[in-house]
């Protein structure tokens, strides 16, 4: 099974999976990647799969569905172009012969859903939409900052070796982000060391994995002695870890 990151707009992907045959995508907010990449593969296109209802996530899904030859996967809680499989927490969806578990993570949209497949070659896989970047999160359109919290706690729980595939490109800024919240984090200077050299090549920092992020992303590191402290120092009201995330999310959309 092959997967690939589709660069669309400034800095989205579109995740691609495929088996030589046929393939899925997830997130298609444009479909001109998309039908490229099925045209130079000679690949068919068995299903979609979208987290949440932006724009620059459903904006291709319509004008895919010619090239398309199975179900249009969504959350159910939101408004995505019909028709479309609903889909709740703890559902599950089969693509390729894989099976997908759907999770519930509220915060940047109010229904915004995770695919988790558990299978292990060579590990497993999480598309998580706007949810969980490396080094970072999504801003708070829809949600409580104690929601996302939790939809964060969920997927920092997953399985260390599981690729996260983000929707967009924000690694390296997220990453200055971290270093102001944790300055003595040695994973994250080494991290950041590869990420310059990674985008310098061109080539997407994408997918990370959840023991990688546990290790260097703030907003799964509210617990951490020194994440706290920095909080505190920006106004958190208290040391829980939903104060703590608050504070960072606000902190985080202000900082330059
Ligand atoms: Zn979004
Ligand atoms: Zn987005």
């Amino acid at each position: 099974m092959n997967l690939i990151a589709l660069p669309a707009f400034s800095d989205n992907y579109v995740w691609m999976l495929h088996d030589g045959t046929r393939a899925v995508v997830v997130d298609p907010g444009d479909a001109a990647p998309v039908i490229e990449a099925l045209d130079a593969r000679r690949l068919a296109l068995a299903a979609i799969l979208v987290t949440h209802h932006h724009a620059d996530h459903v904006g291709g899904v319509d004008a895919l569905r010619t090239r398309l030859q199975g179900p249009v996967y969504g959350p159910r809680r939101e408004r995505i172009p019909a028709p479309y499989v609903a889909l709740d927490d703890g559902d599950t969806v089969e693509v390729l012969g894989l099976r997908f578990e759907v999770i519930d993570v509220p915060g940047h949209t109010a229904g915004h859903i995770a695919y988790f497949h558990q299978g292990v070659e060579p590990a497993p896989i999480l598309f998580c939409g706007d949810t969980l970047f490396s080094a970072g999160c999504g801003r708070l359109f829809e949600g409580t900052p104690a929601q996302m919290h939790t939809s964060l706690s969920r997927l920092a729980a997953l399985p260390g070796d599981t690729r996260v595939c983000c929707a967009h490109e924000y690694t390296l800024s997220n990453l200055k982000f971290a270093a102001a919240v944790e300055p003595g984090n040695a994973a994250r200077d080494d991290y950041i060391a590869w990420c310059e050299s990674t985008r310098a090549r061109g080539e997407p920092t994408l997918p990370s994995s959840v023991a990688r992020e546990r290790a260097v992303n703030p907003f799964l590191r509210v617990d951490e002695p020194a994440v706290v402290q920095s909080a505190l120092a920006h106004g958190a009201a208290d040391r829980t870890p939903t104060a703590v995330f608050a504070t960072l999310r606000q902190w985080k959309n202000d900082f330059r």
